[in-house]
């Protein structure tokens, strides 16, 4: 079979036993009409209701249907990194397992990676979810287009369609899976959006609550780092150090000229502490930065690059 398929469908599912077998009977004649041979990937992100039997009766009525189960709950970014890994097709879509995202919208996303595109980020432009979903949701795609500068409204819509290439380069962990299209840009990869049809949720639960916004945000400043400054850290930590230094230097150098030209004692003046203070706080700086170039120059399996055509 190796080799032969066309177009691997990931699906992360974590408790979703109503909706496996429906999201099945939907995908298949949308795949069967696409004509590609396909494989589905369902990734059992350790659920604890009837998903994975649900998924084996699958599996045996369909040898296309592919399944794998997490020990435990590891997360939509390993469950989603794991069907990476596994996916077989030269295209790669991936999608919510909760019936939200709506299959009869593939074509659309094929047609721009017909047109070139490499990843193609689903826009559920009439989102069908609570207010305390979509309020975060766009202040946070707001402000991570402007930080990663990849124009897409909603990194975080799950119906994404990605060249080979794309899925086998980035290396999700985390919470990171919000971030595909920064991290795809990044790597150099021509990233669009087209916008689909979105459905309120039927059966089951959301899996995601409050605490999603602290931890996009602090994925978001992960990703502005990596994306930024991962390959040259000292950059990054030496202009705080320089300027911590400058600062305590130059109060310093003040300092001296008061003693010795003007001869004031400054033995007791604050502004003696806060000149050591800060040169020593700007040379811890500029430290952790090398310290944080020893380290990459040292993870060799990190990519530096991205190579997309090799002639040889
Ligand atoms: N999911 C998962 N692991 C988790 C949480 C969610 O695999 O730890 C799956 C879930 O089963 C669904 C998809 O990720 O298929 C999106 O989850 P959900 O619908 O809860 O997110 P929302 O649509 O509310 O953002
Ligand atoms: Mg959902």
């Amino acid at each position: 079979m190796s080799g032969e398929v066309e177009l691997s469908v990931v699906v992360p599912v974590y408790n979703e036993e109503e909706n496996i077998q429906p999201l099945y009977g939907e995908l298949k004649p949308v795949l069967d009409k696409l004509g590609k041979k396909y494989e589905i990937i369902f990734i059992d992100d350790g659920s604890t209701d009837q998903s994975f039997p649900e998924l084996e009766r699958l599996h045996r009525k369909d040898e296309r249907v592919k399944v794998m189960k997490f020990r435990r709950n590891f997360g939509k970014s390993a469950a989603l990194a794991s069907g990476f890994d596994k996916a077989q097709g030269e295209l790669v879509f991936t999608m919510d397992g909760d019936l939200q995202d709506d299959p009869k919208e593939m074509p659309k996303f094929l047609s721009k990676i017909d047109e070139g595109y490499d990843l193609v980020v689903g826009w559920k432009h009439k989102r069908k979810d609570s207010y305390t979903k979509k309020i975060p949701s766009k202040i946070f795609n707001s402000l991570s287009m402007h930080l990663t500068g990849v124009n897409v409204h909603d990194s975080n819509c799950c119906f994404k369609a990605y060249k080979k290439e794309v899925v086998k380069e980035i290396r999700i962990y985390g919470e990171l899976h919000r971030y595909i299209p920064a991290l795809a840009h990044w790597k150099g990869f021509r990233v669009t959006e087209v916008k689909v049809n979105h459905r309120k949720r039927k059966y089951g639960n959301s899996k995601y609550g409050v605490m999603r916004l602290f931890k996009g945000f602090l994925d978001l400043i992960t990703v502005k780092f990596l994306t930024t400054y991962a390959r040259r850290p000292l950059h990054f930590f030496g202009t705080p150090g320089f300027i911590f230094s400058a600062i305590g230097f130059f109060a310093g150098l003040y300092l001296l000229y008061e003693k010795y030209i003007m001869n004031q004692l400054i033995g007791e003046r604050p502004l003696l502490l806060l000149s050591v203070f800060f040169v020593l706080i700007g040379a811890q700086f500029i430290f952790i930065g090398l310290i944080g170039e020893m380290i990459t120059n040292t993870a060799g399996e990190v990519g530096v690059y991205n190579l997309e055509v090799i002639l040889d």
